[in-house]
């Protein structure tokens, strides 16, 4: 069984994060908790390549629609769209728009319940509502309301992985093998080490 500290997720800046001048503090968040980066690139997805990205979990579409749809339930708000799949949909037609409008930065990042606490990091998917002192709380405005009106996808800076299982499917998607290093930080003996015997000289 792999190590709790082998654990893997993919973090992608998404366009507006990189036109917002806004990926040295978004790597920053990461890096400071405690992980450590194995890969990193910048490119310009397809539209294509992004459809796959999201319908790689086959229960991708239900568990988004109802989310959504939940939220306005939660809000007092009547959903504009009641079937989970046709909300879903609709979100993966935004999504391919706003992912492929410019480049984006795609990260793996590895360490100890990586993926839960990225998302913590990260923070809930609709910034309206998302934790202040999370990426998403503090640098972006926007809401399901006002991109369901527009007919986009929420613009929320970044993407990452929803469970682990999901985490080692997007990274295939997106990185070779080769193209991740593995790799020994020197802050990995106080986070990780059992009896911290390496230190005093
Ligand atoms: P995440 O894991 O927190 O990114 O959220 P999801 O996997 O549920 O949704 C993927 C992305 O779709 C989100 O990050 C948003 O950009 C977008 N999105 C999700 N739900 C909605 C929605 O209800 N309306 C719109 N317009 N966009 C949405
Ligand atoms: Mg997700």
């Amino acid at each position: 069984m792999k190590h709790f500290k082998e654990e893997r997720t993919l973090v992608v800046i998404k366009p507006d994060g990189v036109q917002r001048t806004l990926i040295g503090e978004i790597i920053k968040r990461y890096e400071r908790a405690g992980f450590k980066m194995v890969g990193i690139k910048m490119l310009v997805p397809t539209e294509d390549f992004i459809e796959q990205h999201y319908t790689l979990d086959p229960n991708w579409k239900k568990t988004t629609g109802e989310k959504t749809i939940a939220s306005y339930i939660k809000k007092g708000m009547e959903p504009p769209i009641k079937d989970p799949i046709e909300q879903a949909n609709f979100i993966v037609n935004g999504l391919k728009k706003y992912l492929s409008s410019g480049p984006v930065i795609a990260m793996v990042w590895q360490g100890s319940h990586v993926v839960q606490i990225a998302r913590k990091i990260t923070g809930g998917t609709e910034p309206l509502t998302s934790d202040v002192g999370s990426i998403r709380g503090d640098f972006v405005v926007d809401s399901y309301q006002m991109s369901d009106k527009d007919g986009r996808a929420v613009r929320n800076l970044i993407h990452a992985s929803g469970s682990p299982e999901e985490a080692e499917n997007e990274i295939k998607h997106w990185f070779k093998e080769s193209e991740l290093t593995k790799y020994r930080l020197v802050q990995d003996e106080i986070l990780y080490d059992v009896n911290l015997d390496g230190i005093l000289e």
